[in-house]
């Protein structure tokens, strides 16, 4: 079998765990499989190596940012190929640029156009483990581009569908896809098989276990992932198609997601185009906007409330600057959080919903904005009632049973 394997931050951390990883690497390659490995940087470093850039300015140019932040990975590639040299297996460690990763030119959150596969499949050819750095390609003009945060997922399952392996295990440092985050709920449970479209909407809805940009591409490219912890050899999670699931349960998982903040246009001239004005300045800005709430307008005015994510609140108060001679006020809320239950039975089943307010209800949380789609349903709710929320329908749920 041909075997990509991802390890994350936390599972190459320090020399020890390289060597731990290394050693679990040699006892797959020993069942006569081949392996190509795909690693993070070291926990904590690429935050450091963004440190050194933004002292030096703020707003470092992102072509140099790239080429600092790649260098997290490398050094991991290199220190575990060499861990693997020691063990007495020929390994080589390939940056993303010289495992012939294609991108565009989206520096910082770089898309990967394709994989050049000769590279990778001469060394295996040959009996090596290669081992790629994660997170990062190289763009059609040459330079060294990343991917964004939780990249090295992307840059597996990409591998994976090129390589045509067998099979894409993610290690990390829980036992694989839980029914909520271990961290919040110490009830949470492994969830043995889930369905590529529920585990897409976790990850997009806050479940960093995965990069959600690397399920979607599984789903394209009909890859199998398996999500383990590097830590013990427990069964993981398998991802797979929605037809290999028996068991269906109503609700699969809680996702919970702190980065968003509310915008809310107080009094606004209830007139068509201003929706449209609004909306486009934010997009022309890339600000991707999740929810939006209109009221029913009065005496001519109406109040458009829309999440953000936090990290754009300063760039879109400067674009919103230009809309206030229209309203009222412009609000910004920063203590929110966006809980969300997803499960593909709430497609065939029916009172999800009241079963899920009223159980906030029951809490006395309060809920200041629901969107939701045939698998899931989000709520804004007071950030401060962000873990009792989570925990709170994970037994209403029963998903702790
Ligand atoms: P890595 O560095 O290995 O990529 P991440 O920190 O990106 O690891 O992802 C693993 C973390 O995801 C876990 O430590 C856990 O706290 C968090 N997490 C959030 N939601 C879930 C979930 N539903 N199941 C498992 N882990 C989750
Ligand atoms: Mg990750």
């Amino acid at each position: 079998m041909l075997i990509v394997q991802k390890y994350g931050g936390t599972s190459v951390g320090d020399c020890s765990r390289i060597e731990n990883v290394a050693k679990k690497i040699v006892s797959v390659k020993e069942q006569g499989n081949s392996l190509v490995v795909v690693v993070s940087a070291m926990s904590g470093e690429t935050d450091k190596l963004l440190g050194f850039a933004t002292y030096l300015n703020t707003l470092p140019n992102e072509r140099e940012v790239d080429k600092v932040l790649s260098t997290g990975e490398i050094v991991t590639s290199s220190l575990l190929a060499i861990a693997l040299d020691k063990l007495g297996y020929k390994a080589v460690g390939l940056s993303g640029r010289a495992a012939g990763i294609i991108t565009d030119t989206a520096h910082t959150k770089a898309r990967i156009d394709k994989v050049n596969t000769e590279i990778i499949n001469n060394y295996l050819k040959e009996d090596y483990i290669v081992v790629v750095a994660g997170f990062q390609g190289q763009s059609i003009d040459g330079h060294t581009t990343t991917l964004g945060r939780g990249g090295s997922d992307l840059s597996a399952v990409a591998l994976a569908g090129a390589l045509k392996a067998d099979l894409c295990e993610i290690y990390t440092d829980v036992d694989g896809v839980f029914t909520t985050d271990p961290r919040i709920d110490d009830k949470a449970r492994k969830i043995d098989k889930i369905s590529y479209d529920e585990m897409l909407e976790l990850a997009s809805l806050g479940a960093k276990v995965l990069l959600n940009r690397s399920v979607e591409l599984a789903k394209k490219l009909n890859v199998k992932i398996i999500t383990r912890n590097s830590f013990n050899d427990n069964m993981g999670t398998l991802i797979t198609n929605e037809e290999e699931i028996m068991e269906k349960p109503i609700i699969t998982g809680i996702a919970l997601d702190k980065n968003q903040a509310r915008i809310s246009i107080v009094n606004v001239d209830d007139k068509p185009g201003i929706a449209a004005e609004l909306f486009t300045s934010l997009a022309n800005a890339n600000i991707n906007v999740d929810m939006i709430v209109q009221t029913i307008g009065r005496d001519g005015k109406t109040d458009i409330d829309f999440t953000i994510p936090k990290t754009d609140i300063a760039l879109s108060k400067r674009i919103l600057d230009d809309f206030k001679h229209s309203t009222q006020s412009v609000e910004f809320d920063e203590d929110i959080a966006k809980v969300s239950i997803v499960g593909l039975g709430m497609k065939s089943h029916s009172g999800v919903a009241s079963k899920t307010f009223g159980t906030m209800a029951k809490e006395g949380i309060n809920i200041m904005m629901i969107s939701t789609s045939e698998i899931k349903i989000s709520m804004i709710i007071d950030l401060k009632y962000a873990e009792l929320a989570v925990r709170a329908l994970h037994s209403a749920y029963d998903l702790d049973k």
